[in-house]
């Protein structure tokens, strides 16, 4: 049997962010339990096909955190402008770093170089055991402990577990904790291309009435795809061949990068909104996708689940300098507390417009179109939508701050 302060179930880009998080300030034993093995170190001939739109804020958690450098010397995309167009009107929406005096408004980076980058930064802790791959068997909750039976016959015990274990989480399930939301009538295609045009370091998004296209820029040329649309459509584009796949999709983005010179392999996910009523028991939290998942349009997924962590983490080392258990319920209350309401108002916005844009009602098109190209003009309400895209406002924890540590 072994004994852990803390058991986070899955070390994907939030749970491994959060052990870090947890490491580097305390020295609270950790246990990351993942069933799938380690990375290999990303190869730099082809690109991963799921990649993540990462805020400034999350910049600054991988920069408080120790991982940004290895981040960024494996491969990271700076986006500096966001060019949004309605396909069934003249509405636009363009957004400049410059009109902020930011260097950049984000990254496009590759899932598997963050997560690769992470697992190093683990390896270095010596309050982290990393288990992996490995799967969880049966959870029983025992005395103010948590305690997880592994498939290989392995016992686990814990004062606090987090699930962190993505949007089908085990530990979510085995806690009873109820979610609420649906299946969107969408699923993402996702690749990347390399395109006749420049990209120009700007991220293009095309709303259509099935769904919206992006072209997220990485080096070289190449764009990262994520074309939302209804699910027989994304298998069609699938399966079609390349030819017939790159001209479909020159057509859906308005020709706007010029022709589809090549095209990686094609994956399709399918998309969801919900929730959970409560991110908290005796005893367990649940971080990022694990509590909520939204769609992709606005690329807010992970950087919502990275701010959990930051926000968890927080309240776990206070708790922790003040001598008070980690585990109470007035600990876990505030790190709820802190999380719920912001999540939910995100994830509403985004359910909100993925509804707006995919109306075919003749007034909610014209107003917005409208809507776009008034909010294009006024720099100020511009500004300020683009500063909480970047998560640079609302009630940021230390580990989301510039230089804060
Ligand atoms: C097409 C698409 C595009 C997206 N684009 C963006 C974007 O641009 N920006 C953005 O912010 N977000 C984006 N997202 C959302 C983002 O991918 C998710 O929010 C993010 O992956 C959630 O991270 P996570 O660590 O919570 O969960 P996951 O990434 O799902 O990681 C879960 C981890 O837990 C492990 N695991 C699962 N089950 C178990 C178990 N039973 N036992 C042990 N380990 C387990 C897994 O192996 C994995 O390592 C996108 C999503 C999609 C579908």
């Amino acid at each position: 049997m072994s004994q852990f302060d803390i058991v986070i179930v899955g070390g994907g880009m939030v749970g491994a962010t959060l052990a870090c998080m947890l490491a580097g300030e305390t020295d609270l034993s950790i246990a990351v339990i993942d069933n799938a093995a380690p990375l290999k170190k990303p190869s730099i001939n082809s690109f991963d096909i799921r990649v993540s739109a990462i805020t400034r804020a999350s910049e600054n958690i991988f920069k408080n955190i120790g991982v940004w450098e290895k981040i960024r010397t494996l491969r990271i995309s700076p986006y500096r402008d966001m060019h949004v167009w309605d396909a069934k009107g003249n509405g636009v929406l363009h957004f400049d770093s410059a009109d902020l005096a930011e260097p950049t408004l984000g990254h496009i980076i590759e899932n598997r170089v963050m997560q690769y980058a992470l697992q190093q930064r683990l390896k270095s802790f010596e309050n982290v055991t990393v288990i992996a791959p490995a799967s969880c068997k049966k959870m029983i909750e025992n005395d103010g402990q948590v305690v997880l039976l592994l498939e290989n016959d392995k016992v686990i015990t814990a004062s606090l577990l987090v699930g962190a274990d993505g949007s089908r989480s085990w530990v979510r399930q085995q806690a009873n904790i109820m979610v609420r939301g649906w299946d969107y009538d969408q699923a993402a295609l996702v690749t990347y291309v390399k395109t006749e045009k420049p990209h120009q370091e700007t991220a293009w998004q095309r709303f259509m009435p099935n769904g919206p296209l992006a072209f997220l820029p990485l080096t070289e040329g190449y764009s990262s795809i994520v074309w939302s649309t209804i699910p027989e459509h994304a298998d069609e584009l699938k399966t079609m061949d390349e030819t017939e796949f790159k001209k479909a999709l020159c057509v859906a983005s308005d020709n706007i990068l010029g022709e589809i010179l090549s095209c990686a392999e094609r994956g399709v996910f399918p998309l969801r909104f919900f929730a959970v009523e409560n991110y908290i028991k005796p005893n367990l939290a649940l971080v990022g996708d694990a509590a909520h998942t939204i769609h992709p349009l606005a690329g807010q997924g992970v950087n919502l689940g990275l701010a959990d962590a930051a926000a968890l983490a927080q309240t776990l080392v206070d708790a922790s300098n003040e001598a008070k258990a980690i585990n109470s319920k007035s600990v876990l209350r505030r790190y709820e507390r802190w999380r719920k309401a912001d999540n939910l108002a995100m994830m509403v916005a985004m359910d909100g417009l993925k509804n707006m844009f995919g109306s075919e009602l003749g007034l909610i098109r014209e107003l917005r179109n409208s809507g776009m190209n008034i909010v294009n003009n006024l720099p100020i309400v511009k500004n300020t939508l683009i500063k909480q895209a970047m998560g640079l406002t609302g009630d940021l924890s230390r580990f989301a701050s510039f230089n804060s540590l």
